[in-house]
């Protein structure tokens, strides 16, 4: 992959005449077959990435198995200076891969595609200051006791298409550190972004320690069922999360799963809700709502309901929804044509129930890209698809309620678990109702707050295990128990 930079132009060119490849056992590896990428701002083919076969993928966990033993005798500190090289690599080539991430994820290039690529390289830098000290349980005239964490060995990382590059490199990361070797397999609609950071890692990363690997579901699916794999480390829908949890059975392989969420954000008769809306509509529809903790369901206390919806609505008008490589566009297309052929069903589906729509709701097909408008659903009935499934675009249910048992015992009324908000002047009463919800994470008068020392996962099925924090870098470990007598 070769970069040119153009003097006129505010972001590098991306030619992509040169083919993507895959990194295995620290080498560019291409395969006979190919898929297309799209640019979803225009559904132009925006490259070809390899699809690796099924003997492709067992050299490559071959290699990382070679690769672990020496990459866990190394000191801690040393993967650490390792890790902290290719967060200088990757910083190197920020602007490329920003413009690479806006081009095939969507996302506005002057806003969430940089702060992604800029969050990810900061994080390796962050985890990479980390430590899983062993713990001393006994220690008496007699023996010690200590509990120390081992590396698991080869993990299997499948990410999502949403953000494709910081939940990649939060599994790298971790994973890396704790003396682990990974296989790398990314969504098959956003793959070039990962393709180039395995590229990148070449150059920094002993062979094998880092191996990427494209394709499709199969390939997945595959990772799941290889014996040379001791964890998958998942990110994606909690539909596949059930498969990949029955297949991993099959070594028991260990499992981190961070699956789809319906969060709620609950706002109080007493919000501030005029200084608040316009975090609210960011954190509903940011990444244009591809966003697994996007606020999915927002409860509106029924004394504001009206002015609220209002306000909503007309800071929701400002928006602009566009091609990402636009700097005036503050939403970017859905990213795949499965996503938008659901939203259509989904728009569809409100249409037809007569659901009051004061924004949006209409989809004009007739235009190239996956452009879906900022739609807003006045108050629908909580059986409504749209209040219990995961949308996964610009479109949110605003639903009034009374009393705050009512809206916990709503907001609770699901599957989902992954994380949720309460926001009002009454701050002990908002941490009331903060603590009955149901969720991995909740937020009060704050939202989207992550940190590398703050664990973060689903409960319920939106998830099993957490990802960042001292207990996320644990689970990409055993416990080994050592007992010494005196
Ligand atoms: P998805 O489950 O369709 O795909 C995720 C990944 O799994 C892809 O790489 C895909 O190729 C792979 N895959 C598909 N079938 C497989 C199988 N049988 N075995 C193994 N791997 C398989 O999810 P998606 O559509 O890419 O992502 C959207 C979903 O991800 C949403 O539900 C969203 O909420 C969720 N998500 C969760 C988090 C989180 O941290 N909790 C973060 C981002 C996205």
């Amino acid at each position: 992959m070769s970069v040119q930079l153009e003097n006129r132009a505010a972001f590098p060119k991306i030619d992509h005449g040169a083919p993507y490849t895959m990194t295995i056992d620290g080498r560019p590896v291409t395969a006979d077959a190919t898929f297309e990428v799209f640019n979803p701002a225009s559904d132009a083919v925006l490259a070809r990435a390899p699809e690796a076969t099924r003997d492709q993928l067992q050299t490559a966990i071959a290699a990382a198995r070679r690769a672990q033993p020496a990459w866990a005798a190394l000191t801690w500190d040393e993967r650490a200076g390792y890790l902290a090289r290719y967060a200088d690599a990757l910083d190197a080539n920020k602007e490329e891969l920003a413009t690479l991430l806006t081009l095939e994820q969507g996302k506005p290039r002057h806003s969430m595609a940089t702060s992604e690529v800029k969050a990810s390289i900061f994080w390796i830098r962050e985890i990479a200051k980390l430590r899983l000290d062993p713990e001393v349980l006994e220690d008496t005239a007699e023996h010690v006791v200590q509990a120390r964490h081992v590396p698991l060995g080869v993990v299997g990382g499948i990410t999502p298409w949403n953000f494709p590059v910081l939940l990649g490199l939060w599994k790298v990361a971790p994973c890396l550190l704790t003396g682990n070797t990974m296989v790398l397999k990314p969504s098959p609609y956003t793959p070039l972004c990962t393709l180039r950071f395995g590229e990148i890692a070449r150059d920094i990363l002993p062979p094998g320690t880092l191996n990427v690997v494209s394709g499709g579901n199969d390939l997945g699916q595959w990772m799941t069922e290889d014996p040379g794999i001791d964890k998958i480390s998942f990110t994606g829908s909690i539909a596949t999360g059930k498969k990949v949890m029955a297949t991993a059975s099959s070594n028991l392989k260990r499992v981190t799963l961070e699956l789809g969420g319906n969060d709620a954000a609950i706002v109080l008769p007493d919000a501030d809700y005029k200084a608040i809306i316009p975090t609210l509509f960011w954190a509903a529809f940011g990444n244009s709502g591809q966003w697994c903790i996007a606020i999915k369901r927002l409860f509106v206390h029924a004394d504001i309901y009206s002015e609220f919806l209002a306000e909503f609505v007309a800071y929701a008008r400002t928006v602009k929804v566009g091609d990402g490589m636009d700097p005036k566009t503050d939403l970017g297309p859905i990213q795949n044509k499965m996503q938008y052929g659901k939203l259509l069903d989904l728009f569809r589906d409100i249409k037809e129930k007569g659901y009051a729509v004061p924004l949006g709701g209409t989809i004009d097909e007739s235009l190239p890209g996956n452009f879906v408008p900022v739609t807003i659903v006045d108050n629908p009935p909580d059986s409504s698809r749209i209040v219990r499934e995961e949308p996964f675009g610009p479109v949110l249910p605003i639903l009034s309620w009374k009393s705050d048992d009512e809206v916990v015992a709503r907001a609770n009324d699901t599957h989902f678990g992954l994380a949720g908000s309460v926001w009002g002047q009454d701050r002990e009463r908002a941490i009331r109702i903060a603590e009955r919800l149901e969720s991995g994470t909740v937020w009060v008068n704050e939202i989207h707050i992550h940190g590398v020392l703050i664990p973060f996962g689903g409960h319920k099925q939106s998830g099993m295990g957490v990802e960042n924090g001292i207990d996320g870098l644990a689970e990409f470990t055993n416990i080994k128990t050592y007992m010494f007598k005196k």
